[in-house]
């Protein structure tokens, strides 16, 4: 069970590697720490799944929960960084959406920044 998991987890990944480089990429991992989806609140253990969001890695239970998280991020977690400040003050109201994942800022200037390069905003959280 474990290893069907693994040799699905490397095929998905030998797909996405052919595509474009998304910073938002979901990663198939494995751990037996105890977790809770952001999105359904639901006990996580073992097999998961894992989007960074900015600056945090978060675990879900399925890539339903994957999906609704990167539409609306700001009704699963209070943590919402303003990339060009770098603080965790954004605006539900100020959001943008890139690859598919939406994004918030504390001011629209920060919204207009991030906007003008956007991948550099992103790699420089990917740490
Ligand atoms: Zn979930
Ligand atoms: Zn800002």
């Amino acid at each position: 069970m474990k290893l069907t998991f693994i040799l699905a987890a490397i095929a998905i990944a030998a797909v996405f590697s052919k595509a474009e480089f998304a910073y938002t990429d979901i990663n198939a991992v494995f751990t037996d720490s105890t977790l809770n989806c952001p999105v359904t609140g639901d006990e996580i253990t073992g097999e998961h799944l894992s989007l960074r969001y900015i600056d945090k890695d978060i675990k879900f239970c399925n890539e339903g929960c994957v999906m609704a998280f990167k539409k609306e991020p700001a009704k699963f977690t209070d943590h919402l960084v303003c990339m060009p400040c770098n603080d965790p003050d954004g605006k539900h109201d100020i959001s943008t959406v890139q690859n598919g994942v939406k994004y918030y800022f504390c001011s629209e200037g920060c919204k207009g920044k991030f906007e003008k390069e956007p991948d550099s905003y992103l790699k420089k959280f990917m740490k």
